[in-house]
C-alpha cells in the first residue's frame, strides 16, 4: 500500500544533539554559530525505545489491537507505563468496565528468530481478530522481527485479503531505528494517516481545532486544555489519545491543528499542512502562568481570536494571582535543578521562575534548533549560567550533577533523587491537574507541602544507601562524553 508519510527519524533535524553539556550562554552561542555538535557518550546507561512511544501513543485508540511483533521483553514497558496510565486514565473518566488494553505479544522465540516468525505474527493476528474483533490492527515491528527481516508489510497486505473489513497498520519502529525516542510518535501518527485517513478529505468544520497530545496527559490536563480551548470559541479534537476511528477520521477536518508541546505531532502537522492547507503553530506547553499566556496567545493569533484569548488570560490570571504570591514567599530565591521531557522541563522552569527560584541545571533529552528559542527565552527567568545537560535518561549524570548542587528542591521523577534526602517533586502526573492557570496552583501547593514536610525523603537518606559509590560522585559528571571540539583527528 502506497504510504503518504515515508518514515523519518528525528536524528536528522537540525543540530539535533541527545550528547551534549554546558551553559546556557555556551549552547546558545554554538547554536547561533550553527557549531553545536553531537557528542558522544563512552558510557551509557540506557535510553528510551522508540517502539515504546509508538505504543505509547496507539495503546488507547479505542476499537483497536496492538500486535507487539518481538520476543516477550519488547512490550515488558506495557505492564508497567502504558497500561497502568490507561487504566488510570479510564479511572478517571469513569470507564472501569471499559475492557483491557488489547497489545498481545508475538513471542517470539529462538525457532522464529532462524526460521521467520511471520507465520507466528498471521497466526497471531487471526487469534486478536478472533478473540477482540477490532476495527484496527495495528503491528508494531522491533530490533528482532527488523533483523531476521520479518516483511511486516506483506504480512498485513495478506491479512487484508482474508479480513477486508479491519485496517492494518504496520509501523517500523524498531527501536534501533533512531535515538530520539520522540521518532515512535511521528511513526505512530503517520500510520494513522497512511491507513486510517489515507485520503479521506472530510469538509472543514468551522471552530474544530485538532489538540496533538502525548500519553503522559492526565484525563485533567485534557479537561483543562478543552475548557482554555472553549473558552476562545474552538472545539478540540484531542489526539490520538482514547480517540475513537471516528475521531481519527475528523483529522482533515480540522481548521486548525495544534500540539501538547514543541517536540509532539510537529511533523505530522507539518504534513497536514502541506496535504490538506490545515494551518497550525507549534508552540510550549501550558505549565505555568506565562507559558499557559504563550500557548494560548499562539492558538488564539492563528485563530483570529486574540480577544477572546485576552479576556480570558485577565479573569484567569486574577483568579490566581493572590495565592501564587502567598506560594512565592515560601519558595522565592530557592536553588532548584529539572529533569524532564525537553516540553515539559522547559515549560517547568518558566514555573520556577515564576515562583521566584533559580534553575541551577536542566537535564533535558534533546536540544535541537528547533528549541534553542525556547531555552533561551529561560534566561529572562534565569540568567545565562545555568547548565544544560542533554541526556535522554543517564542517572548517573543526574545524580551527579544533583549530589554536587545540593539544590534546595528537584523537579523530576525521584526515586534516587529522593534517596540524597533533597525534597522532590515530579510534573508527570498522571493524576492530576497541572495545565492551566488553576495547575500552577496545584503545583505551587505540591511544592509548598514537600518544603514544608520533608521527612520522608530525610529518612531514605539515612537509612539507605546512595544509588552510586562515593568515588563517582566525586568524578566530573561529563566523564564519559566525548565532545566533538575534544577529539583531535
Ligand atoms: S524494539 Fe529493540 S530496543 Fe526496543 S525493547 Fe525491543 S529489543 Fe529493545
Amino acid at each position: 500500500m502506497e504510504r503518504a508519510i515515508k518514515d523519518k527519524i528525528r536524528d536528522t533535524r537540525a543540530g539535533f544533539t541527545d550528547a551534549q553539556a554546558g551553559s546556557a550562554a555556551a549552547l546558545r552561542d554554538k547554536v547561533k554559530k550553527n557549531c553545536l555538535k553531537n557528542a558522544h557518550r563512552t558510557f551509557e546507561q540506557g535510553i528510551q525505545c522508540v517502539q515504546v512511544n509508538s505504543m505509547n501513543a496507539l495503546v488507547s485508540i479505542q476499537d483497536s489491537v496492538m500486535i507487539i511483533h518481538a520476543p516477550y521483553g519488547c512490550s515488558a514497558c506495557a505492564s508497567l507505563g502504558a497500561i497502568e496510565r490507561l487504566n488510570i486514565y479510564k479511572h478517571h473518566r469513569g470507564e472501569e468496565e471499559s475492557g483491557e488494553s488489547r497489545i498481545i505479544s508475538t513471542a517470539l522465540g529462538e525457532k522464529e528468530i532462524i526460521l521467520g516468525g511471520e507465520k507466528r505474527l498471521e497466526e497471531t493476528v487471526r487469534a486478536a481478530i478472533d478473540r477482540h474483533h477490532p476495527k484496527i490492527v495495528f503491528i508494531l515491528a522491533s530490533c528482532s522481527s527488523a533483523i531476521i527481516g520479518d516483511d511486516i508489510d506483506a504480512a498485513a497486505e495478506r491479512m487484508r485479503e482474508e479480513y477486508p473489513d479491519t485496517i492494518f497498520a504496520p509501523i517500523h519502529c524498531e527501536g534501533f531505528k533512531s535515538r530520539n525516542h520522540a521518532t515512535g510518535y511521528d511513526l505512530a501518527l503517520g500510520a494513522l494517516q497512511n491507513y486510517v485517513i489515507r485520503d479521506a478529505a472530510p469538509p472543514k468544520e468551522k471552530g474544530l481545532i485538532n489538540l496533538f497530545a502525548t500519553h503522559s496527559l492526565s484525563y485533567a490536563d485534557q479537561l483543562e486544555m478543552k475548557r482554555m480551548l472553549r473558552a476562545i470559541g474552538l472545539e478540540a479534537n484531542i489526539m490520538p489519545y482514547h480517540a475513537t476511528y471516528e475521531d481519527i477520521m475528523r483529522i482533515p477536518a480540522a481548521e486548525y491543528n495544534i500540539s501538547v508541546c514543541q517536540i509532539f505531532g510537529d511533523e505530522y502537522m507539518a504534513f497536514l499542512h502541506e496535504k490538506y492547507g490545515t494551518p497550525y503553530t507549534v508552540t510550549c506547553m501550558p505549565i505555568g502562568s506565562d507559558s499557559t499566556d504563550r500557548w494560548l496567545r499562539s492558538i488564539a493569533k492563528l485563530c483570529g481570536r486574540e480577544e477572546e484569548a485576552e479576556t480570558f488570560i485577565a479573569r484567569e490570571r486574577a483568579e490566581v494571582t493572590a495565592e501564587i504570591e502567598e506560594i512565592r514567599k515560601k519558595t522565592e530565591g530557592l536553588r532548584v535543578c529539572i529533569t524532564a521531557g525537553t516540553g515539559r522541563g522547559l515549560a517547568a522552569a518558566t514555573l520556577m521562575g515564576e515562583y521566584g527560584m533559580q534553575l541551577l541545571c536542566i537535564h533535558t533529552p534533546y536540544y535541537e534548533r528547533a528549541y534553542a528559542e525556547d531555552f533561551e527565552r529561560l534566561e529572562q527567568y534565569h540568567g545565562d549560567e545555568f547548565l544544560i545537560n542533554v541526556a535522554d535518561m543517564q542517572p548517573y549524570e543526574q545524580i551527579n550533577l544533583v549530589r554536587k548542587y545540593k539544590p534546595d528542591l528537584f523537579i523530576g521523577m525521584a526515586n534516587w533523587v529522593s534517596r540524597l534526602g533533597i525534597p522532590t517533586v515530579h510534573i508527570l502526573d498522571a493524576k492530576r491537574p497541572t495545565f492551566g492557570y488553576h495547575g500552577v496552583l496545584y503545583l505551587g501547593r505540591k511544592i509548598e507541602d514537600v518544603l514544608d514536610n520533608n521527612n520522608f525523603n530525610k529518612k531514605l537518606s539515612r537509612f539507605t544507601d546512595p544509588p552510586f559509590r562515593e568515588s563517582w560522585y566525586r568524578e566530573d559528571a561529563f566523564k564519559y562524553i566525548e565532545f566533538p571540539e575534544d577529539i583531535v583527528s
